[in-house]
C-alpha cells in the first residue's frame, strides 16, 4: 500500500511538471500562458520584452558579466533551450562556444538576429582586419533593424496578437532612432580630437562609426588589445599598437569593459609613463558584450549604451 502512494506522489509530481513548470524546478519561464522566448543575451531579451511586453515569457541565456563570444552550457541551460517556442541567437559568429553553438544548430525553432540583418543591409555589417564584427548592438539605429525580424517571429508563433507586436515593434523602434540621434549629437558635441575610444577587446567598432566619426572617417577613432573575442591571447604585438596609438594621438583616457579583465590596460597605462605620456583607466566600465546589473542605470538595452555615452562624455570633456 505504502509504495502505491509513494508512485502516486511520483506521477502528481511529474504531472506538476508538466502542468505548472513555475512551481517546480522543470522549468525556467513563469508559465504565464504566453510564449516562451530563451534569447541568448540580455541585449536581445530587452529587445523581445519591449515587443511582447506581457504576452511572452522571456528571458535571457547568458546573465551577468560573462563572455558570450565563449559561453559553454552550463546545468540547467539544455532545459531552457529545450522547452523555448522561440530561441532568438545573435549569430554573425558571436556564440562561438562549441556545446552552445551546437545546441543551437540542433533546434529548429531559431532565429539568428545578426545574420537575418547581415542578409537584409550586408553593407552596414563591419569586418574587423577580416573577421566579421558580431556587436551589432553597439549601433542603436543598426540594432533596431532587428526588430521586425523578432515581430515577424512572435507573430509566427502567436499570430492572433499580430498587431500588438507590430504597434510595439513600430513604438520601439522610434524610440530607438530618438535615442540614437541623442547620443549622436551629443558625441558630436565633443572636439573631433578627443573622440579616440580605447577599450579592452574589439566591441565598439559600430559604436565608433556611428557616434565618434567625422565626415565619414571613424576606423581609427576606436583600439583595443583584445580583438573581437577576449580570450586573452594578447601578444607584445598587440600592446605595442595600442601605446603607439594612445601616444600618436595624446590619448590621456583608456576605458575598461564590465566583463573583462583590466590586466593589458593596466600594463598600457604603465608603458605610457615610461614614454612620458600619463594616461589613466577610467573608473567606470563600459559596458560591451554584457548590460549592467540589474537597479542599475545600464540595466536595459538603452540604458547601457546611453551609460556608455556618458561615462565617454565626462572623460573627454574633462
Ligand atoms: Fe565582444
Amino acid at each position: 500500500m505504502r509504495f502505491f502512494y509513494l508512485f502516486l506522489a511520483g506521477l502528481v509530481c511529474l504531472w506538476g511538471c508538466s502542468q505548472s513548470p513555475s512551481s517546480t524546478s522543470c522549468s525556467w519561464y513563469q508559465d504565464n500562458g504566453g510564449l516562451k522566448v530563451l534569447s541568448t543575451t540580455a541585449m536581445i531579451d530587452d529587445l523581445v520584452g519591449e515587443i511582447g511586453k506581457d504576452r511572452v515569457d522571456h528571458i535571457p541565456l547568458i546573465i551577468g558579466e560573462v563572455d558570450p563570444h565563449s559561453y559553454e552550457l552550463v546545468k540547467g541551460d539544455d532545459e531552457k533551450l529545450s522547452s523555448a517556442d522561440l530561441v532568438i541567437a545573435n549569430g554573425l559568429h558571436l556564440e562561438h562556444g562549441a556545446s552552445l553553438l551546437q545546441q543551437l544548430q540542433k533546434l529548429p525553432n531559431v532565429v539568428f538576429l545578426g545574420d537575418a540583418i547581415k542578409e537584409k543591409i550586408p553593407e552596414r555589417i563591419l569586418y574587423i582586419e577580416g573577421e566579421l564584427d558580431p556587436h551589432i548592438w553597439m549601433d542603436i539605429s543598426l540594432w533596431a533593424e532587428g526588430i521586425d525580424f523578432v515581430v515577424a517571429a512572435l507573430i509566427e508563433k502567436d499570430p492572433e496578437y499580430a498587431c500588438f507586436y507590430q504597434e510595439n515593434g513600430i513604438a520601439l523602434y522610434q524610440k530607438m532612432l530618438m535615442a540614437h540621434e541623442e547620443i549622436c549629437s551629443a558625441l558630436h558635441g565633443i572636439p573631433e580630437e578627443k573622440r579616440y575610444l580605447v577599450t579592452s577587446h574589439d566591441a565598439f567598432h559600430y559604436f565608433a562609426r556611428a557616434y565618434l566619426g567625422e565626415n565619414g572617417s571613424w576606423e581609427n577613432r576606436c583600439v583595443a588589445p583584445e580583438g573581437i573575442a577576449p580570450e586573452g591571447r594578447l601578444s607584445t604585438q598587440d600592446i605595442k599598437r595600442v601605446i603607439e596609438h594612445l601616444c600618436s594621438h595624446q590619448i590621456g583616457v583608456v576605458f575598461p569593459e564590465s566583463n573583462v579583465a583590466r590586466s593589458a590596460l593596466k600594463k598600457i597605462v604603465l608603458s605610457c609613463e615610461h614614454r612620458g605620456l600619463k594616461v589613466h583607466i577610467c573608473p567606470l566600465p563600459l559596458y560591451g558584450d554584457a548590460m549592467g546589473a540589474a537597479g542599475s542605470c545600464a540595466a536595459n538595452y538603452l540604458g547601457m549604451i546611453r551609460h556608455n555615452a556618458e561615462v565617454l562624455k565626462g572623460e573627454w570633456e574633462k
